[in-house]
C-alpha cells in the first residue's frame, strides 16, 4: 500500500527528505508542505542576496519537485491552517523541517527597545520575506551595533555597507535597497564574546569584507594574533588560519580610508541597550577566555549607535502537538514520535551550511522506511485537499511557484536575477493573472 508522506517545510532540509523518500524505490507519496507560496525556506529569505551563486542550488530542488511521485503545496501553514492531529490522521508518517524561525533573544535588559532586532527580522526584510517586508528599518544613524560573530553577522555588516552598484546583480529588494542606499550608516560594530581564533567567520564571507567599495574594515591590531595557538584539530586549524590572516591584513587599516568603517569589536559581550525607548547605544563588558569560554573581566564602557543587529542564533517555533526542547523539536537522531519525524534546523539547531541538511535528511528518512513496512491506507493528499477546500485555504502548487519565479525574472532590472514579489497577495495575483 501507498506511504503518505506529509513533509512541513519546503527548505533544503524538506527538499532532501523528499529527494530521498521519492528515490528510495518504495511506493510512496510525498506532500511537501510550506507556510509560504514560495519554496526554498532560507536559500530565498536568508542566504544574502549578493551571494546568488550559492541560490543556485534550488535548480536541484526544481528537480525534485517535478517527480511524479512529490507534490508542493504551498501556502498552508501547520499549526494556522492544519494542525498536527489532522496531519497524523492523514498520512502515516509526518516530517517536520519548518528550520528554526524565531531569533534568540539577546537576554540583557532593554533589548525591546525601538531599533533593537535579531537578524532573522532584518535578514527576512532585505530578502523580502513577507513577515518583515512592513518592518520600520529606521537606517537614519550614524552607527550600528552587529552582535555576533559568525557568518549571519559579516552579511548584516556587509549589506549596510554595500553600494548600489554592488548591489546591482543581485535580488536585494527594491524597497530595502531604497533604505540601505540611502542610510546615514557611517559605522558598524561587530560585536564579539570571544576572539579571531574562535570566531566562526567563513574565509569566502571574510574576504569580501576586504572588498568594499565604500567600506573599510578595522581591528584592534593587538587583538590579532601573529599565529594559531598550538594544538588544534589540522582541518579547524587550515580554516581559522585562512580566516586570521584576512583580519592580519586588516591591521594598520585607517578609519578615514573609506565612508563607512567596520569595526571588529571581539572580547565584548552586550550587558544591556542603553536609551529610552529608542536605542542610543550598547553597554558592552570586555571579556577574556578562560578554558575557551568568555568570562567577564568588570571593564565596562557603552558604544553609541542607533541600531542594535543580534546574530546570536535562532530557534523553531513551538507548535501544538509537537515537544520543544532548546528551541528545537525533542526528537532521538529524528524520531519525535512514532510516525513523526523532524530534519533541518528544527532538529539539529541552527548550524551547518545548506549541504549539512542533505545527509542529515537521509539518514531520518533510512529510519523512517525502517520504521514503517509501507502504508496504511490513509488518504494522505487528497485527503488534505478535501480539509483546504473546506477550510477555505488556498493552496500553491509548484506549477504555480514557477509563474511567480518567471516573473519575478521579468521583471528584474538587466543585471539583477529577480525583483522579487514581496507580500502573499502580490504573489497570489500574480498566479491569477497567469
Ligand atoms: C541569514 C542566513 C544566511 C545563510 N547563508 C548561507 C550560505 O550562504 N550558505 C549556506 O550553505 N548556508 C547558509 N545558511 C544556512 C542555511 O540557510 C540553512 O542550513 C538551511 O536553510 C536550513 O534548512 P531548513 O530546511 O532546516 O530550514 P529553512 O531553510 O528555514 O526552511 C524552513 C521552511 O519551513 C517553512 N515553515 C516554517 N514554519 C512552517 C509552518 N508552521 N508550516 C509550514 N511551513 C513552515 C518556511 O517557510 C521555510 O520554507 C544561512 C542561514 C541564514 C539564517
Amino acid at each position: 500500500m501507498t506511504l503518505h508522506v506529509a513533509i512541513i517545510g519546503a527548505g533544503p532540509a524538506g527538499f532532501y527528505a523528499a529527494e530521498a523518500l521519492a528515490t528510495k524505490g518504495e511506493d510512496v507519496m510525498v506532500d511537501l508542505i510550506d507556510r509560504l507560496p514560495t519554496p526554498h525556506g532560507l536559500i530565498r529569505s536568508g542566504v544574502a542576496p549578493d551571494h546568488q551563486t550559492t541560490k543556485r542550488v534550488t535548480k536541484k530542488y526544481d528537480q525534485t519537485a517535478a517527480r511524479e511521485n512529490v507534490r508542493y503545496v504551498g501556502n498552508v501553514s501547520l499549526g494556522r491552517d492544519v494542525t498536527m492531529d489532522q496531519l497524523r490522521e492523514l498520512y502515516d508518517a509526518v516530517v517536520i523541517a519548518f528550520g528554526a524561525e524565531g531569533d534568540r533573544p539577546l537576554g540583557v535588559p532593554g533589548e525591546d527597545k525601538e531599533g533593537v532586532l535579531g537578524s532573522f527580522a532584518f535578514v527576512g526584510w532585505y530578502n523580502g520575506h513577507p513577515d518583515f517586508v512592513d518592518l520600520d528599518i529606521d537606517l537614519n544613524v550614524g552607527d550600528v551595533a552587529v552582535i555576533g560573530n559568525g557568518n549571519v553577522a559579516l552579511d548584516c555588516a556587509r549589506l549596510l555597507a554595500r553600494t548600489e552598484d554592488e548591489m546591482k546583480a543581485s535580488d536585494l529588494t527594491e524597497e530595502a535597497g531604497e533604505v540601505l542606499f540611502n542610510s546615514a550608516v557611517k559605522d558598524v560594530h561587530l560585536i564579539g564574546r570571544r576572539g579571531p581564533v574562535e570566531a566562526s567567520f567563513s574565509i569566502a564571507e571574510m574576504r569580501e569584507m576586504g572588498e568594499l567599495q565604500r567600506g573599510i574594515s578595522l581591528v584592534h591590531d593587538a587583538q590579532i594574533p601573529d599565529s594559531l595557538p598550538d594544538g588544534m584539530d589540522p582541518k579547524e586549524a587550515r580554516a581559522r588560519k585562512a580566516v586570521l590572516e584576512v583580519l592580519q591584513s586588516f591591521r594598520g587599516n585607517q578609519r578615514d580610508a573609506a565612508p563607512v568603517g567596520v569595526h571588529f569589536e571581539f572580547f565584548l559581550r552586550p550587558v544591556e541597550i542603553l536609551g529610552e525607548d529608542r536605542v542610543t547605544g550598547i553597554r558592552v563588558e570586555r571579556t577574556r577566555l578562560e578554558d575557551g569560554k568568555a568570562v567577564g573581566t568588570g571593564d565596562i564602557f557603552d558604544i553609541p549607535c542607533g541600531m542594535v543587529i543580534s546574530c546570536i542564533g535562532y530557534l523553531s517555533q513551538p507548535v501544538d502537538g509537537l515537544p520543544m526542547e532548546y528551541g528545537k523539536v525533542s526528537n532521538d537522531q529524528g524520531r519525535v514520535a512514532p510516525g513523526v519525524y523532524v530534519v533541518g534546523w528544527a532538529k539539529r539547531g541552527p548550524s551547518g551550511t545548506i549541504g549539512t541538511n542533505r545527509p542529515d535528511a537521509q539518514d531520518v528518512v533510512g529510519l523512517l522506511l525502517e520504521d514503517m513496512a509501507g502504508g496504511s491506507g490513509k488518504s494522505g493528499g487528497p485527503g488534505l485537499d478535501t480539509l483546504l477546500t473546506e477550510r477555505g485555504i488556498r493552496k500553491v502548487t509548484y506549477g504555480e511557484w514557477l509563474v511567480i519565479d518567471t516573473a519575478e525574472q521579468e521583471r528584474a532590472g538587466p543585471d539583477a536575477p529577480r525583483r522579487k514579489f514581496i507580500t502573499i497577495p502580490d504573489m497570489l495575483s500574480v498566479v491569477d493573472e497567469s
